[in-house]
């Protein structure tokens, strides 16, 4: 059993709204749920400012921007974004165009060159920077920090009901295919009061589930003083009344601890999914890519996470095309797919990203023969999704109802698969048993057998 340490709480005052100005905001957001974290705390100080949202970025004062340049895909977009808003700076100079997530180097002189119609660039771990083109933030500034990473835009009520909660900024890893540790700076973890009075806080406001998010989430708090640990912080979210749901993501298979796992299994809250993910099936290809663990070390973390929690569900990450990456290394990540059994794999192409180590390597795999490898993975999950899904026919899920797609109610189980069903009843925000009546690769479909709770 893991042990118990007693952390003392602070309550923490709410900062001052000013009254709205009149002015609009538009945030545009691409890449990972960091940065979606991110986007919402900036929308939540623009509305603490006196601005309300706007879809419709012709008509705001402030659009920004927020980037993700983890594969040149991402980038691209991005850079497609920034020109295609070049004409509306023309046609209104008076709007305030901002540029943050990880496009923003500390060679801003560059940027401003590439882009000079944008009119501040700013680092996603300093949100004051804003004060710069909007004074409005500086008379809040001190409470800055204590404004939750959340933000329920009045036109999607869905967002009121999960919430990401950044627990650890940055990369101490330097996986050699990465952008992020030379975009995202070093390991940073916010104390642990901090996050579980962000935590109380969006409860009180009507979450059900919150996300702690981090790069490497589960080597929280190292640099905190005493060293506390994810399990540490697991149990103290725990306990704030009201939370439903908890989950946490990204794990690094190196810091999956035996503690965190059996702490996973006795909290009531957190659910049962881990996202650990893995990269490549072959050792000397995770040796290259600097990933410091074995197929075997992850294996054997996904095997205990079973052996502890019934029914877990697994998500992993994969990278095909590394350089160099023969046919048989390849075939060893299909092995370890077709063993593992994953209920969800994200699949990436290999892009070089220019300042890392491999970007200096040959990229050496064709277009072609990533795809191929891309497509021949995308077949072989989805005949694990469909097997594994099908399992489940017939048996009962706890769903958190998100809203409506389709004509359905739609939610995700503990496990986080997608599960519809149609009900007459008003369900958002509620949590329903529903019973699975049929089943895909990708999601599942039931009819509810509970009342709403
Ligand atoms: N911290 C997480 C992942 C962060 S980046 C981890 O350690 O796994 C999110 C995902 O993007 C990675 O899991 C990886 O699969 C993918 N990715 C990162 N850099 C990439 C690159 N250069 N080319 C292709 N995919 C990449
Ligand atoms: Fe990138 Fe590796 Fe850090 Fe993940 S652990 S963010 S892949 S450097």
């Amino acid at each position: 059993m893991s042990q118990r340490r007693v952390i003392p709480l602070t309550p923490m005052a709410a900062p001052v709204r000013l009254p709205e100005n009149g002015k609009r905001f538009h945030v545009w957001t691409i890449g990972c749920q960091m940065n979606e974290a991110d986007s919402a705390k900036i929308a939540a100080t623009l509305q603490e400012a006196g601005y309300a949202p706007t879809t419709h970025e012709e008509e705001a004062d402030i659009v920004v921007l927020n980037s993700c340049v983890v594969r040149q895909a991402a980038e691209d977009k991005v850079s497609g974004k920034l020109n295609s808003l070049i004409r509306l700076k023309r046609e209104r100079p008076e709007i305030s165009v901002v540029l943050t997530g990880c496009m923003v180097t500390n060679q801003q002189e560059k940027l401003r060159q590439r882009f000079p119609h944008v009119d501040l660039f700013f680092d996603p771990s300093d949100f004051g920077k804003l004060a710069e083109i909007v004074p409005e933030i500086s008379a809040f500034s001190d409470d800055l920090a204590e404004l939750p990473h959340y933000y329920a835009d009045p036109q999607a009520p869905t967002s009121a009901i999960s919430a990401f909660v950044p627990i650890i900024y940055g990369c101490n890893f330097l996986c050699s295919y990465c952008i992020v540790p030379y975009r995202r700076g070093k390991e940073r973890s916010r104390p642990l009061v901090e996050i579980v009075a962000e935590v109380e806080r969006l409860v009180a406001g009507g979450v059900r589930e919150v996300t702690l998010l981090g790069q490497t989430v589960n080597a929280w708090g190292h640099d905190l003083p005493d060293a506390p640990n994810l399990a540490d912080l697991l149990r103290a979210v725990d306990a704030v009344p009201g939370l439903s749901r908890l989950r946490f993501l990204t794990s690094h298979p190196k810091y999956m601890s035996d503690e965190i796992i059996q702490t996973m299994a006795d909290l009531p809250t957190v659910c049962e999914h881990m996202n650990l993910p893995v990269q490549a099936g072959d050792n000397e290809v995770l040796r290259r890519m600097r990933r410091t663990y074995t197929r075997d070390y992850w294996l054997d973390r996904i095997q205990l996470t079973r052996n502890l929690m019934a029914d877990v569900t697994v998500a992993t990450d994969i990278i095909v095309g590394f350089p160099g990456e023969t046919e048989e290394q390849f075939q060893q990540t299909y092995d370890l797919l077709a063993e593992a059994r994953c209920e969800k794999v994200h699949l990436a192409m290999y892009s070089p990203r220019p300042g890392t180590l491999s970007a200096r390597w040959e990229d050496d795999i064709p277009a072609e023969e990533k795809h191929r490898r891309h497509q021949e993975l995308e077949r072989l999950q989805e005949r694990i999704q469909t097997e594994v899904h099908a399992t489940k026919l017939g048996r009962t899920y706890e769903v958190l109802v998100e809203g409506r797609s389709k004509g359905r109610w739609t939610g995700r189980t503990r496990g986080n698969t997608l599960l519809h069903f149609d009900d007459p009843r008003e369900l958002t925000g509620t949590l329903v048993d529903v019973r699975v009546t049929k089943t895909s690769p990708w999601y599942l479909m039931g009819e509810a057998v509970s009342d709403p709770r």
